[in-house]
């Protein structure tokens, strides 16, 4: 049996993986946390609110599900990474924020990282047991979500009403308008590069519109491998918990039958440039990614409070990595007090718009 914490037990991840666990023999909920959403009674732990590292202290368990939204996951990612807690990672911005340190703390505790987000845990197993040195690169794939085809001047007028509605994954408010502007395609890239040990230049991404090849992996002497299903976060939620294990997830199988269209194609960077500036923020190293990841929280935040234009987003990202030295973190009182920084700067800088 085991035992399993779930942090964000209430948003879209943290239920399915209470529903998940709910549905194994071989798994038991031990512990969940929940921002502000009431959890009485779903484990024999639960804490409202607070830091969920609060609740991590008070219990013993073998996995860490830290699905928790935005950098208010970080605390949580480093706890697990310093102590070897096996981690079911869905919180991705933790791992961009605090790349560094949480590189550092993986290897210090030696405990494993097992990707929640659909695209990691695709690459994940196609990369299982294979030497490094075999890999060419990874290949994301994105839906292109809801303004997909659009040129850069129709998204001028597009609405919350329009970003909210994914057409293929069916997801949290937050990572749905980062699906929107593709900054979640640049989150996974900074990711990728930090779970995998790839540099940027060999993480590749390409729109699948369907949203049924999760990722390839492409291999030195010419061979691809690709991870399919239909979009269901449950089966990386699964593998993650069950990991090395599989289980029934009650998702269905690929119907070949009724045709199953795998197109691909490349990716507008002038729509949107979110994309773009990840990957310059991921370059750039040193606390340019939490900057990235820190700007896009309040843009996000604004255009879902109407306060600011669909647009807008990359405008207050650009603004902020062109003003930020960059500097790199040395611990995370450092790094909370960029991101706050970040935070503050982007919040005068739409006040004053
Ligand atoms: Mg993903």
């Amino acid at each position: 049996m085991k035992r399993v914490a779930v942090l964000g037990a209430t948003g879209s991840i943290g239920s399915q993986a209470v529903d998940v666990i709910a549905a194994s023999p071989e798994l038991e909920l031990a512990a969940a946390s929940s921002g502000s959403r009431p959890i009485d009674g779903i484990a024999p732990e639960t804490q409202v609110g607070g830091d969920p590292v609060d609740l991590l202290e008070r219990i013993e368990v073998d996995v860490v599900l830290n699905a928790v939204v935005g950098f208010a996951g970080v605390r949580a990612t480093l706890w697990a990474l310093e102590r070897g807690v096996d981690l079911a990672l869905a919180n991705k911005e933790s791992l961009v924020a605090a790349g560094e340190l949480a590189l550092a703390a993986w290897k210090r505790g030696g405990g494993r990282i097992l990707p929640v987000d659909s695209e990691h845990s695709a690459i994940f197993q196609c990369l299982e047991g294979r030497d490094a040195e075999n890999v060419n690169s990874v290949v994301l794939t994105a839906s292109g979500g809801p303004f997909r085809g659009r040129s850069r001047a129709e998204l001028d007028e597009a609405t919350q009403e329009e970003a909210l509605a994914h057409p293929t994954w069916n997801m949290g408010p937050k990572i749905t308008i980062d699906s929107a502007t593709l900054a979640n395609k640049g989150l996974e890239v900074i990711e990728a590069h930090f779970l995998f040990g790839l540099p940027y230049d060999r993480i590749e991404v390409v729109i699948q519109p369907t949203s049924v090849v999760h990722a390839l992996v492409r291999f030195r002497d010419g061979a691809a491998l690709a991870h399919l299903g239909y979009p269901d976060m449950r089966v990386p939620i699964s593998f993650a918990l069950n990991y090395p294990d599989r289980a029934p997830t009650g998702v269905a199988q690929l119907d070949f039958a009724s045709g199953l269209v795998l197109e691909f194609e490349p990716v507008d960077g002038q729509a949107f440039p979110m994309l773009g500036l990840a990957r310059r923020a991921g370059e750039a190293g040193g606390s340019c990614a939490c900057v990235f990841n820190a700007a896009n929280e309040v843009a996000v935040a604004a255009f879902l409070a109407g306060r600011l234009s669909f647009l807008g987003i990359p405008e207050v990202v650009e603004h902020a990595l062109d003003t930020a030295d960059g500097a790199t973190a040395e611990n995370l009182d450092d790094l909370i007090a960029i991101d706050a920084r970040v935070r503050r700067a982007a919040e005068r800088g739409m006040a004053l718009a």
